[in-house]
């Protein structure tokens, strides 16, 4: 089994066997979307994208499950949720205007995010304008946590309290949804409704500083060394000359930048893997290329390097190092970088 099939099972555990939601927005967090909702569309019940391009691109993939576009319909979309069979989020009241007939959506409610969404006091108008719009159809409802990415946030709780108290409004409703992969991993308590929605989880982390061994990184990154030269004491490598060689021994240079979304503040902080051990990268981050000083090992070019995953630095550790969330790290890896899918 991959390792997002084993995390999409071990996320569906520990939610006590809810129906499971993949967040494939942003190409699957840099992951390339369609491959890997092909790969998963089986073990899950859902998907969903940010906005409906992802989503076109989703079917036009092949994808057949039900698909939720998390942003917000507009006069200028609204056609493509009906020809590409799409579901709507519903998260403002003109939607239910905007939206044609027959097209099935989800109500999102801001508890507390600040972002998208009703307002809890809107509970009722919200049910009046779905009971009067019976031209649409209503299949779900939603709200999302502000801060589920680590444990212990009172705030969870209240968020989670004023959703019940919303959903008093609303017998009838299908499916109904709130957790993310914070809330599963760091709320084993709470009621998780009917459905969680993962993208980071299944992908193998934790979102917040927490770490979490049940859940396996999917992502390696690897390069292979473009040059290796001698390097002398004294030399400074890179733009700005930020770093000066402590000792005589040799420099790597590798063909990934910024520009494939190693951030530049990583800076002289990285550490890459070569043949089982970790090296500094050195120097500033450039567009296309890093430089890796060797010490006194002398590695023949084509050899491989680990940049993310297992057997290096995770992502996780990026994101620490970098000030950001793996979230970021992800999203920041570019389309040039190949990717291949390797099923075990
Ligand atoms: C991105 C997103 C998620 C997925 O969050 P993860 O932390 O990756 O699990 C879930 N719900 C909404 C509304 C989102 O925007």
């Amino acid at each position: 089994m991959s390792a997002i099939s084993k995390n999409i099972q071990s996320i569906k555990n520990k939610s006590g066997n809810k129906k499971i939601l993949a967040v494939v927005k942003c190409d699957a967090y840099s992951h390339h979307a369609v491959r890997v909702a092909s790969r998963i569309e089986n073990q899950v019940d859902w998907l969903a994208v940010a906005n409906v391009d992802e989503g076109i691109e989703l079917r036009m993939g092949g994808i057949k499950k039900p698909i939720l576009v998390l942003g917000v319909p507009t006069y200028k979309n609204a056609a493509a949720y009906q020809t590409h069979n799409l579901t709507a989020t519903v998260s403002h009241r003109t939607h239910f205007s905007i939206l044609m007939d027959g097209t099935s959506y989800h109500i999102n409610f801001d508890t507390g995010m600040g972002r998208l969404g009703f307002v809890p006091e809107q509970a009722e108008e919200v049910r009046q304008l779905a009971v009067a719009n019976q031209r649409l159809i209503c299949s779900g409802i939603y709200s999302h946590y502000a801060t589920s990415d680590d444990p212990g946030s009172d705030y969870v709780q209240t968020q989670h309290e004023r959703f019940v108290k919303i959903l008093d409004h609303f017998g009838e409703i299908p499916l109904v949804h709130m957790s993310n992969t914070g809330a599963v991993a760091n709320y084993p308590n709470l009621n998780h409704f009917d459905m969680i929605r993962t993208g980071l989880g299944m992908l193998g982390y934790n979102p917040g500083e927490t770490r979490h061994d049940w859940l396996e990184p999917a992502l390696t990154w690897k390069s292979t060394i473009a040059q290796v030269r001698p390097i002398k004491k004294g030399d400074v490598v890179s733009y700005s000359s930020t770093w000066m060689c402590p000792e005589d021994g040799y420099l790597a240079t590798i063909p990934v930048g910024y520009g494939d979304g190693i951030p530049r503040s990583l800076s002289n902080k990285l550490k890459v893997n070569i043949g089982g051990k970790l090296y500094p990268q050195v120097g500033n981050v450039t567009m296309d290329y890093i430089m890796i000083y060797l010490g006194e090992d002398q590695i023949p070019t084509e050899q491989e390097v680990i940049l993310m995953g297992k057997n290096g630095w995770t992502a996780h550790d990026w994101a620490d190092q970098g000030k950001t969330n793996v979230h970021e790290i992800m999203t920041n890896i570019q389309g040039r970088v190949l990717r291949r899918f390797i099923d075990s």
